[in-house]
């Protein structure tokens, strides 16, 4: 017997559809890299997003053709992931700060028809013109009063132009839910970035589980502001999680220093946001140096490198700011898991409770986890054990962009495909997984595993440490052993014996790293993610004592 329900694809557009249907007065707004705060709302939003279907239809895109954005978190932006996605064609989201040379590689990879960027991009594109020799159309995302007099880039196309030429009469075309609905390239630390290439189900089921209360828990009383940048694996999901409840989106544009930031969480009574934890460390220091407090600010989500610690305290403790710590990846489009408790645990003192939400946390209905050993069998979940991840679900990779060789592996005794995750972790009793390192990143000291992101978690605790990296140094003996790197507070006090013993006691004596070094500024991806590869470059001559 088969189940006789209606059939419909879990396309995308449908998602906007919801919203403008059902929270179409809730606002979306926008500071804008022009300067100004834009507001719109969700019935404007898929006004316009048909508009740009039509538009990108009229510059003759075909379904499946590829249109690269430039963009920073705006409405703009937003338009161009339903009017692309949902008119079957495939957003690919550009992240600005990557090399020029591989911004040109990524477009030329994913074969992009049309570019659309933001004005403080055009110096780049026109920079890059000569190695975008595919692109047929490039339109800049602003208004007729910013189009240049001039410009090597020829018949430079005005968006607002575009949309307004458009009647917004369009009716979104349905289609088989694996089409592709969106492309983005992992950062590429070896060798050169690889496309994930995410399908309209996929994405959908990444919003249901997305928007789940133990995961990011969205809900239409929110006001939500994506920190995360939208070219950053869809800004997590965020943009679709947020048109499935139907809730007041706040975008920031390219202000994401502390004070910009502060002030639109204050002035639209923001509720809930998402980044990187080097977001974070801007938005504390600021708000600390002002003495200000928030007033709706209650719950974010950090992830995409490990939270330290002691951030979830200050922004608990300090701030009254609940911090879910999440886990994922580029090819995972990206949740895998987020940190919430479990009803066993409510009865646990506070310590107890902080211990565990101080991991990567649950996996998400939709995908499954395990750690395995170098033959891919399948490791105990004690907690203490520690092995290769692997993870399999509807929102993980199947392979890369035109790569045929297939990532995949079997696991012993498990059904199935899985996806290496190339990160280094341990699952406990309670299945809360705990990112040990990336397997390049783990310090291999006589034969033992040294976990470099347990030591930038106690170093990070130190009052007058403002980011801290633990990177491996060679050496004779021990092959590989951890060397500390630290950017300390402004006016932070701080000796590198001091800083030494402040590792006694909170972890065995042979995982104390071997030496410290005080610098200005650690070397950051185009993520926001502490560059470790460019740090061991940096200190490859290093001598420890
Ligand atoms: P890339 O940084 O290569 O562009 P991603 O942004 O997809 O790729 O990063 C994925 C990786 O980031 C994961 O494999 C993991 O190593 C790291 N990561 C993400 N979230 C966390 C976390 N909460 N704790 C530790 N590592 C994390």
């Amino acid at each position: 017997l088969m189940g006789q329900m209606m059939q419909m694809p879990l396309l995308i557009s449908s998602l906007l559809t919801h919203a403008a249907r059902h929270s179409g007065d809730t606002e979306i707004v926008s500071k804008r890299v022009e300067g100004d705060v834009h507001r719109t709302n969700w019935a404007q939003l898929a006004v316009r997003a048909r508009k740009v279907a039509q538009a990108l239809a009229r510059l003759g895109c075909q379904p499946g053709d590829r249109v690269g954005t430039l963009a920073w978190n705006g409405y703009r932006h937003l338009e161009l992931y339903y009017g692309t996605s949902g008119s079957q064609l495939v957003c690919h989201t550009i992240n600005p700060r990557l090399f020029p040379e591989q911004i040109a590689w990524i477009v030329g990879d994913a074969d992009d028809k049309v570019l659309c960027f933001e004005i403080n991009f055009l110096p780049l594109v026109e920079k890059l013109l000569p190695h975008l020799g595919r692109v047929q159309h490039f339109v800049l995302m602003a208004g007729r009063s910013h189009m240049p007099a001039s410009s090597p880039i020829p018949n430079l196309l005005c968006y607002e132009e575009l949309v307004e030429a458009e009647n917004g009469d369009y009716v979104w075309p349905q289609f088989d839910e694996n089409t592709a609905s969106s492309i983005c390239y992992t950062s590429g630390t070896t060798g050169n970035p690889k496309g994930a290439v995410y399908s309209h189900r996929s994405s959908l089921l990444h919003a249901f589980g997305a928007a789940l209360p133990d995961a990011m828990g969205c809900s239409a009383r929110d006001v939500i502001l994506p920190v995360v940048p939208m070219f950053h694996v869809n800004a997590w999901g965020l943009p679709y999680a947020t048109a499935l409840v139907g809730c007041k989106v706040v975008f920031p544009g390219p202000h994401l220093d502390g004070k910009s930031l502060f002030e639109l969480f204050e002035n639209e009574k923001v509720t809930f946001s998402a980044g990187v934890p080097t977001v974070w460390l801007g938005l504390l220091t600021y708000v600390k140096q002002n003495n200000l407090k928030f007033s709706s600010f209650k719950r974010t989500v950090i992830g995409g490198s490990a939270c330290p610690p002691a951030m979830i305290r200050t922004l608990e403790d300090d701030y009254g700011v609940e911090v879910i710590h999440a886990w994922g990846m580029t090819e995972m489009s990206p949740l895998g898991t987020l940190s919430k408790l479990k009803s066993k645990h409510e009865s646990l003192d506070e310590d107890s409770k902080r211990r565990i939400l101080e991991k990567q946390g649950k996996v998400i209905y939709g995908v499954d986890m395990e750690i395995v050993d170098d033959d891919n069998k399948p490791l105990p979940w004690d907690g203490k054990a520690s092995g290769n991840l692997v993870v399999r679900g509807h929102w993980v990779i199947d392979r890369y962009y035109r790569n045929d060789r297939s990532p995949l592996v079997e696991v012993a005794g498990l059904d199935g495909q899985w996806f290496p995750t190339g990160d280094v972790a341990a699952i406990d009793e309670d299945a809360y997984m705990q990112i040990t390192d990336r397997s390049k990143d783990v310090i291999k000291s006589g034969g033992e595993w040294i976990s470099s992101i347990e030591l930038e978690n106690i170093a990070m605790a130190h009052p007058a440490v403002h980011e801290a990296a633990v990177i491996a140094c060679p050496h004779p003996k021990w092959d590989e052993r951890p060397l500390l790197v630290v950017v300390k507070k402004p006016g932070g006090e701080l000796t590198r014996e001091q800083m030494l013993g402040f590792f006694e006691g909170r972890i065995a004596k042979w995982q104390i790293p071997d030496d410290v070094v005080f610098v200005d500024e650690l070397p950051h991806t185009a993520t926001g993610k502490l560059q470790k590869l460019k740090l061991r470059e940096q200190f490859r001559g290093h001598q420890l004592p």
